[in-house]
């Protein structure tokens, strides 16, 4: 998929980040002398971009290779095969050198900020340690006026500058590891599954908060959840995987009014509507993820798909238009 073409808005604005084709098979070591025996295809073949300023959401069940995809656009490892272009630049073969300078432009939110956050440094210190590494203080009094001003975007008190991380809520640890992204001035965070170990409640506040900080500062979102209601409020696109390819790309109102693949209906249809009276026929999934070391022939989602038919278990669909912006990988309605 092109990166100009599959974007909501303004077509003729070149994407910060564009992926394209990208791959990655993980090897299995076994038998007596240790050789690749098989191949975990866990990203195979995936493509998107994302514009300034745009939230994308990578979205599938647990498996499906979408954390995947974040560890290999923050260039945390290698691809297969594929391209990661941020703002036209290749990331995937930059030098050492060049990947650290590019690293301060992309940052990252772990699911779980107590274990990504040092138990032993200060909140003054955890966001101390991204200025200083890449240079942005301008001496001690820079430095603790970037670090307030982190702390005032994230809504977190300043008197907390001293506190360890265990000193705070699990929303508030999760306000760190934000502020923590974007000491670099970055223009893209990847949030991976970021509010999934939250209660449902402080769910809300951080989703709110990024959005907030998006609309604020104008950055770039890759939004990477296992659910689809998480990101129903706060999402400009969303692109949902399965086993290792991405079956819908689509703007948020068509993907949630309109779900032209079959697998997009199953979630959405455990997804809760507001209204009673308007709920989401209920679309069973049924059966697990297959392997990715051994995918299904065809369309991966044959094993599981209610409408599976001859074709689906031989020929591999691709990815069509169903409407504006809005792609589907399905057999049926080409
Ligand atoms: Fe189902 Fe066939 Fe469409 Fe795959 S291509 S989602 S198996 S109907």
């Amino acid at each position: 998929m092109d990166g100009a073409t599959d974007r909501v808005g303004a077509r003729t604005v070149p994407p910060l980040l564009d992926v394209r084709g990208l791959k990655k098979h993980f090897p299995i070591h076994g038998g007596v002398l240790g050789g690749v025996t098989a191949r975990v295809h866990a990203v195979d073949g995936v493509s998107f971009s994302i514009a300034k300023g745009e939230t994308l959401s990578l979205v599938g069940e647990s498996g499906c290779g979408k954390s995947t995809v974040g560890r290999l656009v923050l260039r945390l490892i290698a691809p297969t095969a594929g391209e990661v272009l941020l703002d036209g630049e290749r990331i995937d073969t930059l030098p050492a050198a060049r990947l650290r300078m590019v690293r301060s432009r992309m940052q990252v939110v772990f699911q779980d900020p107590f274990s990504s956050l040092n138990p032993r440094l200060r909140v003054r210190e955890i966001l101390a340690e991204p200025i200083r590494n890449f240079g942005l203080a301008r001496g001690r009094a820079d430095l603790e006026k970037r670090i307030f001003a982190l702390m005032d975007k994230v809504r977190l008190p300043r008197e907390a500058i001293d506190r360890l991380p265990h000193e705070f809520s699990g929303g508030q640890r999760q306000r760190i590891g934000i502020a923590r992204a974007l000491a670099t001035d970055a223009d893209l965070i990847v949030c991976d599954e970021a509010v999934s170990a939250l209660d449902v409640s402080v769910k809300a506040q951080i989703v709110n908060l990024l959005a907030d900080l998006q609309a604020e500062l104008g950055l770039s979102l890759l939004f990477i959840s296992h659910d689809l209601a998480i990101v129903e409020h706060m999402t400009h696109r969303v692109a949902v995987m399965y086993l290792g390819r991405i079956v819908e790309i689509a703007p948020r109102a068509a993907l949630f009014a309109r779900p032209a693949h079959p697998y997009t209906r199953a979630l959405l249809s455990a997804v809760p509507v507001p209204d009673p009276t308007a709920l989401r026929r209920h679309v069973p999934l049924t059966g697990d993820v297959p392997s990715p070391i051994h995918p299904p022939a065809g369309c991966h989602f044959h094993t599981r798909c209610p409408h599976a038919f001859d074709r689906c278990r031989s020929e591999a669909p691709v990815l069509s238009p169903r409407g504006p912006d809005h792609m589907a990988a399905c057999h049926l309605a080409e």
